[in-house]
């Protein structure tokens, strides 16, 4: 069987931004979820002040408990929308339902699979068929076969726009929300050849460890880091204790300039 992803470097363009392939790093931020026209526009404002190059934000989320806010669907994308065409931020949201994606692929940049939906292979299978630009994140408990093997899904289906994202797996170590494995990177790199982006927010969910990982992540060549900012984390419906501040994003922002440079490949 000869596999589609085989290895070679794979730049993948997004909304008009270039990703992988030694390109300069690309900044994701945003709040875990939409909440509200007001919350999404004035987040989108920090974090494009800061430096961002992509606006992220949950409209259909994927809660553990059913009684969690499920976010705001179609409402929330409109905000989304209008917050990345105000700011000039390309944008990327997840999709949880086969039947959200047509609808959905034509109004975001960049489709995101989450965690819990790695394994979902008619999930795969249908964005796959698409050809959007999707970024693919690991699942909490899965292996690098496993990781590799669903990025294969969306390829075999006709999708090779994938971008990877490490976001932590679930180990015996309790003190942070998952373990970060960095060093999925530099494998995932070798054994695929796409672009790899780390999510240290869902990977420590400690906002403390955000900056220090973002570091580390980019320090071992990651392609990107996706970071979660809220403009009141006390008050978010979703992930607030991960989320970073405009003051938080901000020193992220500067204390990664040094890596925001093309990489030797
Ligand atoms: C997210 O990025 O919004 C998210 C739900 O993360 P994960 O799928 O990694 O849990
Ligand atoms: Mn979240």
């Amino acid at each position: 069987m000869t596999f589609h992803i085989d290895g070679t470097d794979k730049t993948v363009i997004a909304g008009g931004v270039r990703i992988g392939g030694g390109n300069v790093p690309v900044r994701i931020a945003g709040p875990c979820a939409v909440e509200s026209r007001k919350q999404i526009m004035e987040i989108a404002e920090i974090v494009k002040k800061a430096g961002a190059e992509f606006l992220r934000g949950g409209v259909f989320k994927p809660r553990t408990s059913p009684y969690d806010f499920q976010g705001l669907g179609w409402e929330g994308l409109e905000y989304l929308k209008e917050a990345g065409e105000k700011t000039g931020l390309p944008i990327v949201t997840e999709v949880l339902d086969p039947y959200h994606i047509d609808r959905l692929v034509g109004q975001i940049d960049l489709i995101q699979i989450g965690s819990r939906n790695m394994h979902n292979y008619a999930l795969l299978k249908a964005v796959g068929e698409t050809g959007k630009p999707v970024m693919l994140k690991r699942g909490m408990s899965a292996t690098i076969r496993e990781w590799i093997l669903a990025a294969e899904y969306l390829a075999a289906s006709g999708n090779g726009e994938i971008i990877l994202c490490e976001r932590g797996i679930r180990t015996f170590s309790d003190y942070t929300r998952n373990t970060l494995d960095l060093s999925a990177v530099p494998i995932m790199k070798k054994e695929t050849g796409l672009p790899v982006v780390v999510d240290p927010s869902h990977g420590t969910g400690l906002r403390e460890l955000v900056v220090p990982m973002s570091k580390a992540a980019l320090a071992c060549g990651a392609d990107g880091i996706m970071v979660e900012v809220h403009n009141n984390p006390e008050k978010a419906l979703s992930d607030g204790p991960q989320s970073l501040m405009e003051t938080g994003y901000r020193k992220l922002v500067s204390d990664t300039e040094m890596f925001m440079v093309k990489k030797k490949v």
